[in-house]
């Protein structure tokens, strides 16, 4: 079966051809070096990992034999990821540790000392494509539009807590309290949370003020101790 996995948009079935598109085609046959006949396996998010072979290989295009199923999906747990974008390559990093470690949904949010005013969802979306493919995972995570978290809090869904990596607390506090249900974590952005975050974010009954240790935290660093703080009290990690 190999070990090359690919992911593709479309619904996968056993006995179904997928069409590859160019880039599909060149990362197979040109990187990986796939040829006719050769095994990989393909997952499509939705419906779990099948088996699959190479029915036809050229420079740019390229067919698929979907076969047996291998794996059913595997949702990772009810997690969002909330985080203030920092520079693009950081970025995308935080967007690929996410995937790996198991986020639900990823959403950029611009605080009020966010110094990035976009991001390149296509770009975040295909890093989130390539960890899943890379950790074996079966599903990839939505990467939202840039919001205001303002804006992101005033829609928040009302089952759902927060638990917020306040940098004020380094060295104080304990982790997210043990209840288990939908979450979010939030990270901040270079130059921290504002007072005035801080004062609306305590004042959350759903948001959960944490501590990440003594030290202060890059942005990014911050994120993957975040998911593995959350991940290991209650989330898959167990
Ligand atoms: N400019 C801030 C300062 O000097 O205090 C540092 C912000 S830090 C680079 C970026 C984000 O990582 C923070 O907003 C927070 O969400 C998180 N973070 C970093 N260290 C942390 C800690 N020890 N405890 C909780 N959150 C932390």
């Amino acid at each position: 079966m190999g070990r090359v996995r690919l992911y593709l948009e479309e619904p996968l079935g056993e006995g179904q051809s997928v069409s590859l598109t160019r880039d599909q085609a060149h990362y197979l046959f040109g990187v990986m070096r796939l040829g006719p006949e050769d095994g990989l396996r393909v997952f499509d998010g939705v419906s779990g990992e099948y088996a699959a072979t190479v029915a036809e290989a050229g420079k740019k295009r390229g067919v698929l034999s979907v076969g047996a199923r291998t794996a059913p999906l595997a949702l990772p747990p009810d997690l969002w990821l909330l985080f203030a974008p920092i520079k693009k390559e950081r970025t995308d990093f935080i967007v690929e540790k996410a995937a790996e470690m198991g986020a639900r949904r990823i959403l950029p949010v611009a605080t009020e000392y966010t110094n990035t005013g976009r991001v390149n969802r296509e770009r975040l979306r295909s890093h989130a494509v390539e960890a899943a493919e890379q950790c074996g995972g079966t599903f990839v995570p939505e990467v939202a539009a840039l919001r205001s978290l303002d804006r992101v809090l005033a829609d928040w869904p009302e089952d759902r807590r927060l638990m917020f990596c306040d940098e004020a607390l380094a060295g104080e506090g304990a982790g997210p309290p043990d209840t288990p249900g939908p979450w979010a974590v939030l990270t901040g952005p270079e130059g921290g949370f504002s007072d005035t975050e801080r004062a609306r974010l305590g004042g959350l009954t759903y948001a959960h003020p944490v501590s990440l240790g003594p030290r202060i935290l890059r942005a990014d660093t911050a994120v993957v101790a975040a998911l593995t703080l959350w991940q290991s009290r209650l989330g898959d990690w167990q």
